[in-house]
């Protein structure tokens, strides 16, 4: 930017804001509150972000035929944007601008003040709604056309409370003080149908003989655009999200009968696919109110690509070359088949053109290996509410299926596993439901995983049959994090520090970080980092001394694991360790086992559990009770305290992962796709406690395996075991230390006595351990010893902290987001 423009867009936000505020007074007069400052500042940043919208639009409009890159329609269920006003103040570079019209205009109240003030948009459960919002932020880095697709949730998923050490979930009315970075576009609005049937109809020249659909309800998707910033150029990404309302809002008969409910029916049928992310999943209502979400989201996204692409270039020939359509795990998997629907249906193109484009056009990355977590539907709930996708669907399955059949003549077996249709066990009655992977597979041009040892597994487990089908199909792309948000903004301490060291430039280019490890050893360059770690300690200890009452000590090791609680990713390991040390600390008080001092720790938990997922719940109640026990026991003092903080989002991880010693990174190996939070954790100086699972190994490998706390069985080792037949009782009885630990849930010692609270997780890992904590006790206790004797030496610990973040430079989401252009959005990919 030249200097004039600068001073241009200093003068331009500065008026915005003051014209803002001005409004906002106008509407409650005197001294504004923070929120109205927030929203004035907001305004402000929004309309300098719109005017980049326009001249990105412009930019890819004229991209041209013969343009290098498509440009690229992330559909996803999910984008865990957090806070927006930090980022995009730094983006604009006008952070000093805005705390100066604070100054003349709001009192001089502190921007930082303001900034927290915000909530997160929060419209996701974890990593992967979180590695969205990271390539949202790339996309606009590297200058790549690009459209995100989501839902605009109005509660989130849900907002977390602690009751008597339960979950209690409320809706996260995120939006309830206004939502001032979103812009409506009124003239993006498209009509989605549900139900009715499908009818013949000979004027429909499209080769799936000529059918239409019709009846049922309409309901009307609405778009609202987020913007979201480069940091280093103008410009700017977009996260297009889709709000529903019914095509006839109200019944007016029922209305003038006064018959209010009856009235308004449709409304709220329609705007029950605004509340929330993932409805409880339990009941059958649950399930279809969340099919009838992803079939909204892919049919609005594509018919708006499908005008874009026609006011570009008059034809539909071209589309799935110069688009690219990427399913961010199957939610979106209705995609191929709507779009089929509507180059077929509405655009008269014949089967096999529409085909060609949508094969072109879509690519899809797989996020899980567990089989349980394959997406199915019922064929039933297809026939009631997307009977036209039902048939497409039918069609694309015979057509592969006449594939397969010439690839493998005779293998029935092999038809029966890849179609796209689980026919259900014979004699088990069990409903046919579409399997919405196998359609993401057969409907791609690529599929990906998102970690090497899971692209691997990917192609040696769940989807063997498919990669011998299609070996050049599957491939692998890492997943990485914004350098921007998860170290520039949640760590402006170590950022200094590296600006000093090495200079700016690793905002853009992460790799730079890789000059910080050849000082890992300068005993001052030590010293300052853990100025910072230990100012960012301090923070933190505050947080939970307001949050929960609990006071920690600063100097203690702070062992953190923040993610969704779920049973793979082991939080209970972690709590076995803390009572194993809890019960240690009162068998030997002034001495650890190696004859030192006990290492103060303070161990941090966080996250959500779904709704419907009773041991996880089970597993949040479980840590809230062993706290409560350790915290409040007097002959342990600082040298162990447990946290839970409540409420886990991506704000909150901006304030925990700085202030991190110990990043525990602990699923049973095989289970963990790749994990992110990982990364974020090295990135800011933390040392991983971890498995041999997911991106941790490409991180060891990257930062030299060393600089890791390695432990416990590998998948090789998990998957033999489990063929030999594993017997976690076992471990327990030839364990003296797992044995007491395991004795003093079943028994009572963190449920005031009772022994039933705690029966069904003794029971499961005593007797099933599907996730083999067991046999991965006794290393996890060895590893955390070889932590407390590292952290005893802190020039050894800084240094092999500050070789974590010399080793992330590969992680960044830039990179990530190269190489899916290359391998998965290129015209090249296309072969
Ligand atoms: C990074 C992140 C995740 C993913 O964490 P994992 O440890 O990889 O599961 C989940 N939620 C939030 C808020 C995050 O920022």
């Amino acid at each position: 930017m030249s200097a004039t423009e600068r001073t241009r867009t200093r003068a331009s936000l500065q008026s915005a804001f003051k014209t803002a505020l001005a409004r906002e007074l106008s509407q409650a007069p005197g001294t504004p509150s923070k929120e109205a400052i927030l929203r004035a500042a907001a305004h402000a940043c929004r309309d300098l972000l719109n005017e980049r919208w326009v001249s990105t639009q412009q930019q890819d409009n004229q991209r041209g035929e013969a343009a290098p890159v498509r440009r690229v329609h992330y559909l996803s269920m999910e984008f865990l944007m957090g806070r927006a006003l930090g980022n995009a103040l730094a983006a604009l570079g006008l952070d000093k601008v805005m705390q100066e019209a604070l100054d003349q205009h709001a009192g001089g109240v502190a921007l930082g003040d303001v900034i927290e003030r915000e909530p997160d948009a929060a419209l996701g459960n974890g990593g992967l709604g979180r590695l969205a919002a990271c390539f949202l932020d790339s996309f606009a880095e590297l200058g790549l056309p690009s459209f995100g697709y989501g839902l605009r949730y109005q509660y989130g998923m849900f907002a977390q409370g602690i009751d008597g050490g339960r979950q209690v979930e409320s809706p996260d009315d995120w939006m309830r003080m206004g939502a001032p970075w979103e812009i409506i576009r009124p003239e993006r609005r498209y009509p989605v149908r549900f139900g009715g049937r499908v009818v013949s109809d000979s004027s429909n020249a499209g080769h799936a003989g000529g059918r239409r659909w019709v009846g049922g309800e309409v309901i009307m998707a609405q778009a609202y655009d987020f913007i979201v910033p480069a940091h280093h150029s103008e410009r700017v990404s977009t996260l297009r999200q889709w709000h529903a309302s019914s095509a006839n809002p109200i019944d007016f008969q029922a209305f003038c009968r006064g018959d209010y409910i009856e009235a308004s029916r449709h409304r709220v049928a329609a705007d029950a696919l605004n509340w929330v992310l993932y409805p409880d999943d339990s009941t059958e209502a649950g399930r279809e109110l969340r099919l009838k979400q992803e079939a909204f989201l892919v049919s609005a996204s594509l018919q708006d690509l499908i005008a874009r692409h026609l006011r570009e270039y008059g034809t539909l020939l071209n589309l799935g070359k110069l688009n690219a359509i990427h399913l961010n795990d199957t939610h979106p998997a209705l995609a191929p088949a709507e779009l089929m629907r509507l180059l077929v249906d509405e655009h008269a193109l014949s089967w096999d053109a529409a085909w060609k484009i949508t094969r072109q056009a879509v690519s899809y990355t797989n996020h899980t290996l567990m089989p349980e977590a394959l997406e199915t539907w019922p064929v039933r709930m297809f026939e009631a509410l997307l009977p036209r996708h039902l048939e497409i669907i039918y069609e694309i399955n015979h057509h592969f299926l006449e594939e397969v059949k010439a690839k493998a003549p005779g293998d029935t077996a092999l038809l029966r596993r890849v179609s796209i249709i689980d026919e259900g066990s014979e004699h088990g009655g069990n409903e046919r439901r579409v399997r919405m992977a196998a359609l993401s597979i057969v409907a791609s041009h690529r599929v990906n995983g998102v970690a090497k040892l899971h692209s691997d597994l990917c192609v040696q487990t769940i989807f063997a049959d498919y990669a011998c089908l299609y070996p050049d199909r599957f491939h692998n792309v890492t997943n990485g994090v914004t350098p921007r948000r998860w170290l520039a903004q949640a760590n402006p301490g170590l950022s200094n520090l590296l600006d000093a060291e090495i200079g700016r430039g690793w905002r853009k280019n992460l790799a730079d970080l890789s000059k910080v490890g050849k000082l890992a050893g300068d005993a001052e360059l030590q010293r300052a980092f853990q100025a910072v770690k230990r100012e960012n300690k301090e923070k933190l200890a505050a947080l939970i001394r307001t949050q929960l009452g609990t006071v920690v000590n600063p100097a203690s090791l702070f062992d953190v694991q923040i993610k969704r609680i779920h049973e793979y990713k082991r939080q209970l390991l972690n709590i076995l360790h803390v009572i194993a040390r809890y019960q240690a600390i009162l068998a030997s008080p002034n001495k650890a086992p190696d004859g030192l001092d006990w290492v103060p720790r303070t161990v941090v938990i966080a996250g959500k559990a779904a709704s419907a997922y009773h041991m996880a719940k089970l597993i949040i109640q479980l840590a809230h009770d062993v706290a409560r026990v350790v915290n409040s026991d007097p002959r342990v003092g600082d040298k162990l305290k447990l946290v839970y903080l409540p409420n886990y989002g991506v704000s909150l991880a901006e304030t925990i992962i700085p202030a991190a010693d110990l990043s525990e990174q602990i699923s049973t190996a095989g289970t963990e796709a790749s994990g992110t939070g990982n990364m974020k954790f090295a990135l800011n100086g933390a040392i991983t406690i971890g498995t041999w699972d997911g991106a941790n190994i490409e991180m060891a490998e990257a930062m030299g395996v060393l600089n890791m706390f390695v432990f416990g069985l590998r998948a090789e080792g998990v998957q033999k075991m489990k063929q030999l037949g594993y017997d976690p009782k076992l471990y327990i009885e030839e364990n003296r230390q797992l044995k007491a630990v395991m004795d003093a849930i079943g028994n009572g010692t963190f449920s005031s006595g009772d022994p039933e609270r705690y029966r069904a997780i003794v029971d499961n890992l005593t007797h099933r351990d599907g996730y083999m904590l067991m046999a991965d006790f006794a290393d996890y206790v060895a590893a955390q010893s070889r932590v407390d004797a590292l952290f005893r030496q802190s020039a050894a610990w800084s240094e092999r902290a500050i070789r974590n973040v010399a080793g992330m430079g590969w992680f960044s989401s830039d990179r990530t987001i190269a190489e899916y252009v290359e391998r998965v959005w290129s015209l090249n990919s296309l072969g």
